[in-house]
């Protein structure tokens, strides 16, 4: 398939969802590729925040708790979340970051396992994720033990040892995507629990958690669900785990009545036994003004979109840069909405792109990734993109001192 600008003009002129990029502010410019790592800035949300800042904490102050509704937001914006993610009301909701979420349901799972030890995991796991399970491990004594297979050999590795199968549906790395459905099932065959981190599935296409019988999930939300720079995260308990509580982090917002103010702790029995302190009011504030735009779509045409864009992208790297090494699947059913290459210089590479207006990132040890965020993504940006590659590439340019500088944040 190659496509003139013609051509892709009137692909989007017929595009559908094209009108979703209004609810955007996007930089001048820019090609921003990397919606899979921070979401891009929904136009509604600077002045939500500025009302909740100057409006309501400015003029209501203490009274904002109950006048604004505050403290119910983890389970409002929960609730949102929840129909993103094939999850029932109730069942959901936003707290803390993704990392403490995952050692929370862990905790919570090995509790509900007292004669299993293993959480099995796999190698294409995002790091934080297996390292609250080492922080658990220690904290217990050696009690828990982390397996960890090849990503291909999770299925078979599932036995009755397994206490908690925890796994991230999308590799952050390649864009592989696991069969959510059928591991779970294979996981309950065993006697397992089965925790999924949706981290890079959130947003970006159809996910059954109910359907699929996923007993906990987490994810964050300013990834696809562009709830902004460390917007807070989501934690699912499916209904019937929601009486038997293991939150080790058991603070007064996950007591079943905070302002009793009781000496002893006692768990609520409803998805609030996942919440610890205080919720971060003008973070949620911004990610609930965030998650307007998917009242105007459905996760289905995402992800119709999400797939036309990045094939296209493959098809026109694939042809225009032969030194570039497709490291995602080619069934684009078979991974989430990023297409990712390798090449020894991915890094110089990657900021030699960044300068030209094409986003993406870098993630070692040689994988250069571009997400496909079809909300404000058009396929002009596509083939623009590529074309940029294709310049910075044969023409060598990023072979450049300041191009190699490591920042930071890759
Ligand atoms: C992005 C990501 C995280 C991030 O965790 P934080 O606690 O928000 O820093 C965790 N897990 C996966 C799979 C991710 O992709």
């Amino acid at each position: 398939m190659e496509l003139d600008a013609v051509s892709i003009e009137q692909k989007d002129q017929q595009d559908q969802l094209a009108h979703l990029r209004q609810h955007f502010s996007l930089p001048e410019g820019v090609i921003y590729l990397d919606g899979n790592s921070l979401g891009a800035l929904p136009s509604n949300v600077s002045a939500v925040l500025q009302n909740a800042v100057e409006e309501q904490w400015g003029q209501s102050l203490i009274k904002g708790w109950n006048c604004h509704n505050w403290i119910d937001l983890p389970s409002r914006v929960g609730n949102r979340i929840a129909k993103l993610v094939g999850a029932d009301e109730g069942t959901l909701i936003c707290a803390d970051s993704t990392s403490l979420n995952v050692f929370k349901v862990l905790a919570t799972a090995i509790k509900l396992r007292p004669d299993r030890k293993v959480i099995l995991s796999d190698t294409g796991n995002f790091p934080t994720d297996l390292y609250m399970a080492q922080g658990l491990k220690e904290l217990v004594s050696d009690e828990i033990e982390l397996r960890l297979v090849a990503p291909e050999d999770v299925e078979d590795a599932l036995d009755e040892t397994v206490a908690v199968m925890m796994i991230t549906e999308v590799d952050y790395r390649t864009g592989r995507k696991h069969d959510m459905k059928a591991l779970t099932q294979k996981a309950h065959s065993v006697g397992a629990l089965a925790l999924w981190d949706l981290c890079h599935s959130a947003g970006a296409f159809p996910v059954h958690l109910k359907e699929a019988k996923a007993d906990f999930a987490v994810g964050c939300s300013y990834k696809y669900l562009n709830g902004g720079p460390g917007a807070p995260a989501f934690v699912y308990v499916a209904p019937k785990h929601q009486g038997s509580s293991g939150n080790p982090l058991t603070g007064w917002m996950g007591h079943n009545a905070p302002f009793a103010f009781d000496l002893g702790y006692a768990p609520s029995v409803k998805t609030d036994q996942m919440r610890v302190g205080t919720p971060q009011v003008l973070a949620m504030t911004a990610l609930n003004a965030a998650l307007d735009v998917f009242d105007h779509t459905t996760l289905e045409a995402l992800q119709a979109k999400s797939i036309e864009l990045s094939e296209l992208f493959i098809s026109e790297i694939q042809r225009r840069c032969p030194g570039l090494e497709l490291a995602s699947p080619t069934d684009p059913l078979k991974r989430g909405s990023q297409v990712s290459f390798s090449h020894e210089h991915g890094y110089p590479i990657m900021q030699a792109l960044i300068d030209r207006g094409v986003i993406g990132d870098f993630r070692a040890p040689n994988i250069i990734r571009f997400g496909f965020a079809p909300l404000y993504l058009s396929f002009a940006d596509v083939l623009k993109a590529a074309e940029i590659i294709e310049e910075v590439i044969a023409g060598n340019l990023w072979d450049k001192p300041q191009y190699h500088q490591k920042s930071k944040v890759t």
